[in-house]
């Protein structure tokens, strides 16, 4: 008998009492909640509870326990109807074509898996954001087109994901068939993963698989909810590839462990570096958030990007800085720039020399030179957010630098992983993406993801073990 609770600001790990567990739960609105004890926790990590009695919960981090996870390669699929969570939340064209199939393609291993082994799967997805309503142009109708002609067989398309006619679907299917189902998100329940709404998605299948890790960080009806209604939930190959590599960069690195951060704001990214500070040796920093540390450290930064309110934050993490065995790196040199748009003038400063009337864009040469050099010992990169402003062809440089000397280093054994959002959007643009060891497909799954948080859609295959279903 095992519950996980999730994402709770409660750190106590050897025990509390019930009083101080009810109390967190009042105080929580957002929660996971495990079967088959019904506590409503927000939670920072993942619990496994050993012990309750009347008065006195034993509660011990997840990660004390050696925990397998279930797979796609430990189900037997054979004449069963599975339920699998996919990302086909592509962009589409003008007229209502698939414009990039990438995610289409991405989970084709674990369709083919599926119906491989004369299983039918059902499959489910988001696209877009529809606000709960039925919404035409986000259909997922062109997808179950572009996947037909992926496969090279037939799938079905269902007008809807829940309901008598779909459920009636869902009874007619064949051993080997595919079925698509309607945009999730047609209906508000499954943002709110509503029982009755995850109760009628499960309806009619076996088995659950989940390949969407970008909604893994999302505790939705297709995520979560549904899951309670299965006795076996696995993750599918695209899942697992993604935890294969962001998770085990974080576990168990190869070291040296170099991460690279980069991107506009310290806010959004603070409890990324937090968790890295204990786990890599080296932190080597880019983007706009450098200006709030050089401002921490008494710089003038001109008009670079500034978060005021973040100041103090930038002087707590370059004061854990001193004291740790990690090293965090922020550049020598920038490139500033009179204003924020292609055709700017630009020049190279040093950092501590920023012009009052120009904004930093980008890292200089010489940092450039830095950052290669500590990159070229490291076994394992983790990069998340740009260099510099990479979306304008002058201010790119220091991210189409750093992220080719990752190509090279892919080259030379060194494990590279991608933690998705607009560094995934950097290295396809520079077209070195299939250089690297894994570029993730989760923005937000994997930010949390590096903040060290377990994610509902992730935890879900624990669980399944944990309760011995
Ligand atoms: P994030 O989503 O936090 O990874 O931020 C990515 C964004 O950061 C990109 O759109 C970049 O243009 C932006 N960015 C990177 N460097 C800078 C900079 N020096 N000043 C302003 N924005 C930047």
């Amino acid at each position: 008998m095992g519950v996980l609770l999730q994402n709770s600001g409660y750190s106590q790990e050897n025990g509390c009492d019930v009083d101080t567990l009810k109390k967190i739960t009042t105080e929580n609105t957002e929660y996971i909640c495990f079967v088959p004890f019904k506590f409503k926790i927000t939670l920072c990590s993942l619990w496994f509870i050993d012990s309750l009695s009347n008065d006195h919960i034993t509660i011990t981090h997840i990660q004390d326990k050696t925990m397998a996870k279930l797979t796609i390669d430990d189900l037997q699929f054979k004449g069963k109807n599975v339920l699998v969570r996919v990302d086909f939340n592509v962009p589409l064209t003008e007229d209502l074509q698939v414009r990039d199939d990438l995610r289409i393609k991405a989970s084709l291993p674990t369709i083919k898996k599926i119906i491989g082994d004369g299983g039918r799967a059902i499959l489910c997805s988001h696209l877009g954001r529809p606000k709960g309503q039925r919404v035409d142009s986000m259909s997922l109708k062109p997808v179950a087109k572009r996947l037909q002609n992926l496969l090279g067989k037939e799938v079905k398309f269902a007008p809807d994901c829940i309901g008598p006619e779909v459920l009636n679907l869902k009874k007619s299917l064949k051993n080997g068939d595919v079925l698509l189902l309607e945009n999730l998100r047609f209906h508000p329940e499954e943002e709110k993963n509503d029982t009755t709404f995850s109760k009628l998605l499960a309806e009619g299948c076996n088995l659950y698989v989940n390949d969407a890790f970008g909604s893994a960080h999302r505790a939705h009806a297709s995520t979560e909810g549904a899951t309670n209604y299965f006795d076996q939930c696995a993750s599918g190959y695209l899942m697992q590839k993604e935890l294969e590599y962001l998770g085990g960069a974080l576990e168990n690195p190869t070291r040296p462990f170099v991460t690279i951060l980069g991107g506009a704001k310290i806010s959004g990214k603070i409890d990324v570096i937090s968790n890295l500070l204990g786990k890599a040796d080296y932190l080597l920093i880019g983007g706009g958030m450098i200006f709030t540390f050089f401002k921490a450290q008494g710089m003038e930064i001109g008009k670079s990007l500034l978060e005021e309110d973040r100041v103090e934050m930038a002087k707590e993490v370059l004061n854990k800085a001193k004291d740790g065995a990690f090293k965090l790196v922020l550049p020598e040199d920038v490139l500033v720039a009179d204003k924020f748009e292609a055709g700017a003038n630009t020049k190279t400063v040093n950092v501590d020399s920023i012009p009052a009337e120009w904004l930093g864009v980008d890292i200089g040469p010489q940092t450039i030179k830095k950052f290669i050099q500590i990159l070229s010992n490291a076994k394992t990169i983790v990069w998340n957010g740009p260099m510099g402003v990479f979306e304008i062809p002058e201010f790119a440089k220091g991210t189409e630098e750093i992220a080719k000397y990752l190509a090279m280093a892919t080259e030379k054994g060194a494990t590279t992983v991608i933690g998705g959002g607009d560094s995934a959007a950097a290295v396809k643009k520079i077209g070195i993406a299939n250089k690297l060891s894994h570029v993730s497909t989760g923005g937000g799954a994997s930010l949390e993801f590096l903040e060290g948080k377990i994610l509902p859609g992730v935890a879900i295959f624990c669980l399944c073990l944990l309760c011995g279903t």
